[in-house]
């Protein structure tokens, strides 16, 4: 390669007056400030002895220079690698063993604890951008020419949620970035006119590419948080565009006085990662007159498929594949399943990833021969060609030979007063293979009582999808990221028939 593909789509150097990111102190940092420093970060990490490659790891709070190091990173020649701010230093070691990065970049307290997992070159990053990375850029020459890189090259290493066991590290290219950013920016109409609120945590596909990329290709603008806090999306809303969120964004900001006046002026509302409730998509049109567009992605192939900008967007359906991502619903074993039944979602594209960091057996089984990604989820296309997500494979119960998707007993659970929310899980059970078990949450005041959760659903549900058990708790365990992490619960719960 003659030019650095990601960067060159990204387009950095195009612009260098417009405005790039509204700051929380006010400031507005211009893509050519952005671009520069950026470059001196690359600049640092060349002399640092990364060479093309090698992974830069970061474990550091949310700041624009930590996305500068990103950008700066790949611009290097280098693979970022971007770590949960979540994890504990127990749980960084197998990351640091695994990835084995060149340069690590940590918060200043943290870095005894990090100097003691890695040979690694350690630069501190603290959450106002400053630290000894800052201090290093700084004394670097302007204007690093970006390393050569070609579109099938590393980029970026994004160990996925481990919702569903241990995070495995994805290897994304430059050129599934680039493909993927291009294609959602246009697909959601993204121009220079853009304002994104960008709220979302830097270390996950979805704020580190997806806001962040398509932002930069379309040459708009964000407004920069450094998390979520609901009054402050509330106050940027009216200088804004667009928002990306989790479902818990659109469900706290519900909650908010004064959502439907500042949210006038909006032009895109959209959601993933996880599952957005119907009911909270009904609840934001009715409050805001805009109907927000889920679309569906994941770590391992950026974003699949949206609902439409111009269509119907359709509440608890994630749409239709993308422009260039081939999709089908498969047994599992290959074989396509009748139109309308629920299958193995597969999917094909530029946007998929090279296969998992130092996990070839693993990347053998899931990638398979013809370009198609097993991605473990479950899902079924409705008549008019949108795709329902249905639930995980893994989370699938068979009872008595019969399939059980938990997320269909879950929604009735919810449904009963008294009912926070519950998890579904099979477990060994000697005469149906697997028993149906919810795990449920009641409210604080008045919780529900197994036997009146149990009344409330039999109507609904044939007597093999029943629970053979219910079981009030507390809390449901999560992740990092928040999901539900149902291996846990059937973990506690194995034992209970056997
Ligand atoms: P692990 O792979 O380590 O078990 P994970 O799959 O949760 O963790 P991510 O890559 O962060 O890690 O999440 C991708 C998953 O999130 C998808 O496979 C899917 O199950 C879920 N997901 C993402 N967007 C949506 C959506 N709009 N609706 C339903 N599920 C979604
Ligand atoms: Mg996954």
């Amino acid at each position: 390669p003659v030019t650095n593909h990601l960067i060159e789509a990204l387009g950095l150097s195009a612009r260098p007056d417009a405005p790039l990111a509204r700051m929380p102190d006010g400031a507005t940092v211009t893509y050519g400030a952005f671009h520069d420093g950026a470059a001196r970060i690359a600049a640092l990490l060349a002399a640092e002895g990364v060479q093309p490659g090698d992974r830069v790891a970061a474990q550091v709070s949310k700041s624009l220079t930590a996305l500068q190091l990103y950008v700066g990173t790949v611009m290097a020649g280098g693979v970022f690698l971007p770590l949960n701010t979540g994890y504990t230093s127990a749980e960084l070691q197998h990351f640091i063993t695994d990835a084995d990065p060149r340069v690590f970049v940590c918060d200043p307290d943290a870095k005894a604890d990090i100097a003691a997992l890695t040979p690694a070159s350690l630069m501190t990053l603290n959450a106002s951008g400053g630290g000894s990375l800052a201090d290093g850029a700084a004394a670097q020459p302007a204007g690093f020419d970006p390393v050569p890189r070609g579109p099938d090259d590393l980029a970026a290493i994004l160990y996925t949620s481990g919702t569903t066991g241990k995070p495995k590290g994805a290897m994304l290219s430059h050129g599934n970035l680039a493909d993927n950013a291009r294609t959602l920016a246009e697909y959601w109409r993204f121009t220079a006119d853009d304002v994104l609120i960008h709220a979302l945590p830097i270390f996950h596909t979805h704020g580190l590419f997806v806001a962040t990329n398509v932002t930069l290709v379309a040459g708009g603008q964000m407004i920069f948080q450094p998390g979520f806090d609901a009054q402050a999306i509330l106050d940027a809303l009216p200088h804004a565009t667009a928002l990306m969120g989790v479902p818990t964004f659109y469900t706290r900001l519900l909650q908010q006085d004064g959502l439907a006046e500042a949210a006038r002026g909006m032009r895109l509302f959209v959601s993933g990662s996880a599952p957005l409730l119907a009911e909270t998509h009904v609840q934001w049109e009715a409050a805001t007159g805009h109907r927000i567009l889920e679309r569906y992605g994941m770590t391992e192939t950026n974003m699949n498929t949206s609902n439409p900008y111009d269509g119907e967007r359709r509440a608890g359906t994630v749409g239709f594949p993308l422009p260039g991502v081939d999709l089908r619903l498969t047994d599992g074993k290959g074989t396509p399943v009748a139109d309308g039944d629920p299958g193995i979602v597969e999917v094909r594209g530029p946007n998929v990833f090279k296969g998992y960091w130092n996990l070839p057996e693993k990347t053998a089984e899931e990638l398979l021969a013809d370009g198609f990604f097993v991605t473990g989820d479950i899902g079924r296309i409705d008549a008019d060609g949108y795709l329902h997500i249905i639930g995980r494979a893994k989370d699938l119960v068979i009872s008595g030979g019969y399939n059980v998707y938990p997320k269909e007993v879950e929604v009735l659970i919810d449904d009963v007063p008294g009912v926070v929310e519950s998890a579904v899980i099979g477990v060994p059970h000697p005469d149906f293979g697997e028993a149906v078990v919810a795990i449920v949450v009641g409210t604080s005041s008045d919780p529900a009582t197994p036997d009146a959760i149990a009344a409330a659903i039999a109507p609904d549900l044939a007597r093999y999808k029943q629970p053979k058990l219910i079981e009030m708790v507390d809390a449901l365990p999560r992740n990092t990221m928040g999901k539900v992490q149902k291996n846990v619960l059937r973990e506690t719960y194995g034992n209970l028939f056997t």
